[in-house]
């Protein structure tokens, strides 16, 4: 159907979390890894393209996206959404503000509301300051992250040096008085010229509040929460039609399964742990046998298994053994050959018949979607906050796929992953 709200992330887990927010009211959600060819068709209410471009510079950015935005406009969407990270990942020269302020003059609007807030994953604005849990974004971990490293908390101050035009703020006591007061706060904003608005949100309760003011902008920007109410938005006022198609699990999916897991996390290695204590049947990688011997000993364990016990192949490992490999071979190449690893896996595993593969690892994931020539996803149910089953197509066959990054979903995960399905 046509397009209602046309979506863009800077990241693919990003995207992923974006549409299974949108996903959790029943709603169809359609996930697209980059823009594709081919003009829409088949599209779905709600489409999330995911774009790698929340580093890239500043003009590749912006020309992505505008692309992005094309694609979305051609499938007949005229709302839009522009998904960045909770913890408003960038640096003074963009690419959050650029990009917002090239939507922006593409749609011929001149102002949007900038909302990374994400109660429910400890991420609160208060007064235009960003916080993580009860620290400042700026003494949070993010202080030191390599590429996007937050050294001040202010979003306004962030946002200025981002973008060309005035920013303002809408806090908390205007969202805590509702719509109204919202819709006339960015008003008199608009009015003085103001064209990015930081709004304030601390808690679930603000964020349909600020859904509901903002729902008719033409461009929303913000983390994946403040859109999570606008599904139920387009439900209540008939914009999306009660009896518009569900999203619903394909009817002939294989029960057999597998779980790859390419991720060295702290949450992923505890993962790994509690599914093996299951009794699962597990295989694991060692990136040292892989450079000299290929993967020839994991696909000929994968094609003795009974892939109705949903076995699993993992490289993840402690860090001291991760380094030891690194040192020998190279941080890229042992990457790259645990993630070629893993992707041959999949490909074998959907061969031989599995209908559920759960791979862990961001890169792992890109890798793995990859192999298996997939670039269309459909949001099926949620298995942790941000980590939505999907179905897709991969060489003629309907598959169910979860792709979780690193540090996402509790020990159980694997187990939930499969239950989760299981019961939908
Ligand atoms: P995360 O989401 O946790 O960051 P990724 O898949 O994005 O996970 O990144 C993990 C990287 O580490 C991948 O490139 C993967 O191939 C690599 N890797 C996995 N296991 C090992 C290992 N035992 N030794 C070295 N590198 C590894």
């Amino acid at each position: 159907m046509t397009t209602l709200l046309g979506c863009i992330a800077d990241d693919f887990t990003g995207a992923t979390d974006l549409a299974g927010l949108l996903a959790r009211s029943g709603v169809q959600v359609s996930l697209r890894i980059g823009v594709p060819d081919a003009p829409p068709a088949d599209t779905a209410p709600f489409e999330v393209i995911a774009l790698k471009s929340r580093t890239a510079p500043v003009e590749a950015a912006k020309s992505d996206v505008l692309r992005a935005l094309n694609w979305l406009q051609a499938a007949g969407a005229q709302r839009f959404f522009w998904k960045y990270c909770s913890t408003f990942d960038s640096t003074p020269d963009g690419n959050i503000g650029p990009v917002a302020e090239a939507l922006m003059n593409a749609l011929d609007t001149d102002q949007t509301i900038y909302c990374p807030a994400f109660p429910e994953n400890g991420r609160a604005i208060l007064m235009g300051n960003l916080f993580v849990g009860e620290q400042p974004l700026h003494e949070s971990p993010m202080k030191d992250h390599p590429l996007t490293p937050m050294r001040d908390s202010n979003l306004m101050r962030l946002l200025e040096p981002q973008v060309t035009r005035p920013v303002g703020l809408a806090n908390r006591l205007v969202v805590d008085r509702g719509v109204l007061a919202l819709r006339d706060r960015l008003q008199d904003l608009k009015d003085n010229g103001v064209a990015h608005v930081i709004v304030d949100a601390v808690s679930d309760a603000d964020l349909p509040i600020i859904a509901e003011a903002c729902r008719d902008m033409p461009l929303m920007t913000g983390g994946s929460a403040v859109a999570m109410p606008l599904p139920q938005l387009y439900l209540r006022d008939g914009t999306l039609p009660a009896d518009a198609p569900k999203a619903a699990k394909p009817d002939n999916l294989a029960e057999s399964g597998i779980v790859l897991s390419g991720s060295c996390s702290a949450m992923t290695r505890a993962q790994v742990q509690d599914y093996v204590a299951t009794g699962a049947p597990a295989f694991r990688l060692e990136p040292l046998t892989l450079a000299d011997q290929g993967a020839d000993a994991a696909l000929t364990w994968l094609g003795e298994q009974d892939l109705s016990r949903r076995p699993l192949i993992y490289a993840t490992a402690e860090p001291d053994q991760v380094r030891a490999a690194q040192e020998k071979l190279g941080t890229t190449r042992a990457g790259e050959i645990v993630e070629q690893a893993l992707a041959a896996c999949a490909t074998a595993a959907r061969d031989a018949g599995a209908g559920r593969i759960v791979v862990a690892g961001g890169e792992t994931s890109g890798a793995v979607t990859q192999a298996l020539g997939v670039s269309q996803l459909d949001i099926g149910p949620e298995i942790a906050p941000g980590v939505p089953w999907t179905y897709c197509t991969t060489d003629g066959k309907r598959v169910a796929l979860t792709l979780k990054s690193g540090n996402f979903g509790t020990e159980t995960f694997f187990t939930d992953a499969f239950e989760r399905l299981d019961t939908a």
